[in-house]
């Protein structure tokens, strides 16, 4: 949902449009249009970053009034860092990541991109920067041309062939009957698991935001699709700054800084050798991963 609401051009008028075919009963319209929510008519025009950098500042956060869920959170992403959050389910992880994607606004505190707070630019703007990954909903009922166009709305077939290159999937997009015409989602070609995510990929690559959050789920693929998406995906973050929800080892050993949330806190930040010097939360959760 979060993803559809980060790439749309339009993003309330197309899932009005899709909202009976998706049957996401359990997810809010309101949520699904994100910071709209918040503030229907955000966004200042003159308001754009000066720089890459992504910060949240003092950040404070809940779901329902009087409920917290993020409380005083600080986190600077320089350009280009990998930054891996870890720590216990319900902790704080997606919440955050859809603040560091301009998906919700802080209740008090700042989320800034280059110095400009996400959530008073256009909607638009923030999502030419930062686009928000996860494995919900990546495809939708209409051709395979229409599902990536929702990244750029006036792209060319060449351009589509060339992402769905980027992300390895123009063998099997070639194979479909009717190319780039080929009906697929609900009532048409079904996609596989992979095949989708790798949908959601190519549509990174034509929207080409410099910053991406990406939420992790807890694999549902078989493990040579998850070998495969992994490459592809290793593609679309390089040479870009990426948080990234992690739920695997690896992905954490391998980010730049590793921040621990727990509790709607970050607990512990550093990198991986810092963190399992320091012999906490991290180092704990290493050990368990390892063992
Ligand atoms: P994590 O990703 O670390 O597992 P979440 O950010 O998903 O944690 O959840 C943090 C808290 O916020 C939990 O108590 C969760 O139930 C609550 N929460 C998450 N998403 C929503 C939502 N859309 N509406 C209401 N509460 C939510
Ligand atoms: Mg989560």
């Amino acid at each position: 949902g979060a993803l559809l609401a980060h790439m749309m051009v339009d993003p309330i008028g197309l899932i009005l449009r899709w909202y009976d075919e998706l049957q996401i009963a359990q997810v809010s319209l309101a949520r699904l249009v994100g910071v709209r929510e918040i503030e229907p008519d955000a966004g200042d025009a003159a308001v754009r970053p000066q720089g890459r950098d992504v910060r949240a500042e003092q950040v404070r956060f809940g779901y329902r009034e009087g409920v917290d869920v993020l409380h005083q959170v600080s986190v600077a992403v320089p350009p280009g860092t990998r930054v891996a959050l870890v720590g216990p389910s319900g902790a704080g992880k997606s919440t955050l990541g859809r603040l560091l994607a301009g998906i919700y606004a802080p209740r008090t505190g700042e989320v800034t991109l280059g110095g400009a707070q996400l959530s008073r630019m256009p909607a638009e703007r923030v999502r030419e920067h930062v686009a928000l990954v996860n494995q919900e909903h990546h495809v939708f009922t209409g051709s395979l041309r229409d599902n990536l166009r929702l990244a750029r709305a006036h792209a060319e077939d060449a351009e589509l062939w060339a992402a769905l290159g980027a992300v390895d999937a123009d063998g099997w997009a070639r194979a479909l009957g009717d190319g780039l015409d080929t009906q697929v989602g609900s009532g048409g070609t079904a996609l596989t698991p992979a095949q989708a995510q790798q949908v959601a990929l190519a549509r990174l690559v034509l929207a080409d935001p410099h910053t991406l959050v990406l939420d992790e789920a807890t694999s549902l693929l078989d493990p040579r699709a998850a070998r495969h998406l992994e490459r592809s995906l290793a593609r679309v973050l390089d040479g870009r700054t990426v948080i990234a929800i992690a739920h695997r080892l690896h992905t954490a050993h391998d980010a730049d800084v590793i921040a621990v949330v727990e509790a709607g806190r970050i607990s512990e930040l550093g990198s991986h050798d810092e963190l399992v010097a320091a012999g906490g939360a991290y180092a704990a959760l290493w050990r368990s991963w390892h063992g």
